[in-house]
């Protein structure tokens, strides 16, 4: 069995969003309802004050706390280490959002989550979704919370499970520079430009992203919390996980 995880280098990632544009293609996101968020603040105190900006997807934690709440197990750990929302099974309580520590969650029915037109209202659907995007993505899987989202229901990011679930069993790394695995690595990492994510078996030792994270001192966010985040980033010199977000890696 595979344990999908994701590495990000901070070092490599400009910000630019290209990732969150296309997981909202892929996924048929509604505006402003981004599962893969890039999050701008500014860090220190004026006149050395810094722009910075930290990619954030689902964590997809080894031992998530989304799970442990959910009353109707509709939030579950899939057999390779993703973790999934059965939307058939979610009765939108929202126990998992408050339970989460990343922030990743959504539930589409609150408010239009930016100050334009409701996207919800302008291409409004009349079949049980959310709302009736003009692109939609090419795959509906309600049990895997894959597709245009239901009304009342929460979603997240899948970890593209409809591309990953389809990949080669052993397959150590997804690379998108393959040709032969492209179509099954998720849409952030195939559209990352300058190449800062990298997607593959975390259980394997002789996978790219597990020597990344060996060779390079992966961190994780709020490691303190004991989420386990199957999310590593990479800070090297010229990047950083936010201030008090992260305990430095074990020594060993
Ligand atoms: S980041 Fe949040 S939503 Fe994702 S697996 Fe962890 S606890 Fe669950
Ligand atoms: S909102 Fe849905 S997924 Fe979240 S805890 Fe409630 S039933 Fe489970």
């Amino acid at each position: 069995m595979a344990k999908w995880g994701m590495v990000i280098d901070l070092e490599k990632c400009t910000g630019c969003q290209a990732c969150t544009t296309a997981c909202s293609m892929e996924n048929s996101r509604l505006p402003g309802e981004h599962w893969q968020d890039v999050i701008f603040y500014n860090e220190g105190e004026h006149p050395s004050a810094q722009m910075k900006w930290f990619p954030r997807p689902c964590m997809h934690c080894e031992n998530p706390s989304c799970v442990a709440v959910c009353p109707t197990r509709a939030t579950y750990k899939a057999e390779d280490g993703q973790v999934l929302v059965d939307w058939e099974r979610c009765i939108g309580c929202k126990y998992c959002m408050i339970a989460c520590p990343y922030g990743v969650r959504f539930y589409t029915e609150e408010k239009p989550a930016y100050g334009g037109p409701d996207a919800k209202r302008v291409f409004a659907a009349d079949d049980g979704h959310s709302w009736s995007p003009p692109w939609k993505g090419p795959a509906e899987d309600w049990k895997h919370g894959v597709g245009v989202q239901p009304s009342d229901v929460v979603s997240k990011c899948t970890f593209c499970y409809h591309r990953v679930a389809k990949a080669p069993k052993g397959t150590a790394d997804l690379d998108p520079q393959n040709p032969a695995l492209r179509e099954f690595t998720p849409a952030c990492v195939v559209t990352c430009p300058p190449g800062a994510r990298m997607f593959g078996d975390l259980s394997n030792p002789n996978s790219e992203i597990a020597k990344a994270i060996g060779n390079k001192n992966g961190v994780r966010l709020l490691d303190q919390l004991g989420n386990k985040p199957q999310v590593y980033y990479l800070t090297g010199e010229g990047g950083a996980v936010p201030a008090n977000r992260s305990l430095p890696p074990k020594k060993a």
